[in-house]
């Protein structure tokens, strides 16, 4: 399936000079939704891992069917103050100030083998502070999984002895 096609692209969004991969457009096609549903878990069937976690919000909507799918616990990772219980929190950098990622400081135990899956690489920020969570709660990051990475913005670099796969790159 030609997944590029239906990825849709808006200009200036969420500013001048961006564009937004924007992938509701997959997730509203009933065969794109299962494909891409589907080459999550392709790119997981050999790994050897115990959880899933995701980044608000977009990394929820792959997250959850894939770790339903693969009989495996699901985590969210979310903007400060979202979270109901006490949390971890990591502060990264985004191109003009920062931002703020939590998770539950109980919803990882030492050894626990850690897949992250999200829509989309970009700098690489977002997915590196999720890294630094989890890996200071003592879990440990076996693989990252996105439907999209931005080659071109060098979050691979940024991720370095980390594997790193993407179903569809630009
Ligand atoms: P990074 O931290 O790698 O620079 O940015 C990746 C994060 O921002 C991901 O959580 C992703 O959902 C979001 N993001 C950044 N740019 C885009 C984009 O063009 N399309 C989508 N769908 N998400 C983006």
């Amino acid at each position: 399936m030609d997944l590029k096609s239906l990825i849709r692209d808006v200009y200036d969004f969420p500013k001048e000079g961006i564009v937004f991969k924007d992938i509701t457009t997959v997730l509203q096609d009933p065969a794109g939704l299962r494909f891409a549903v589907d080459e999550f878990e392709k790119a997981l069937k050999d790994v050897d891992f115990d959880l899933v976690v995701g980044p608000e919000s977009r990394g929820f909507i792959f997250g959850v069917p894939l770790a339903y799918n693969m009989n495996k616990g699901f985590i969210p990772v979310r903007k400060e103050g979202k979270l109901p219980y006490k949390t971890k929190s990591k502060e990264y950098d985004l191109e003009y100030g920062s931002a703020v990622v939590e998770i539950h400081m109980d919803a990882i135990k030492p050894g626990d083998r850690v897949v992250v899956v999200d829509d989309l690489l970009a700098t690489g920020g977002t997915s590196k502070a999720m890294v630094e969570l989890i890996e200071e709660m003592g879990g440990i990051v076996v693989k990252m999984v996105y439907l999209i990475e931005l080659s071109f913005l060098k979050g691979r670099e940024v991720l370095q002895g980390q594997d790193v796969e993407a179903i569809i790159k630009y």
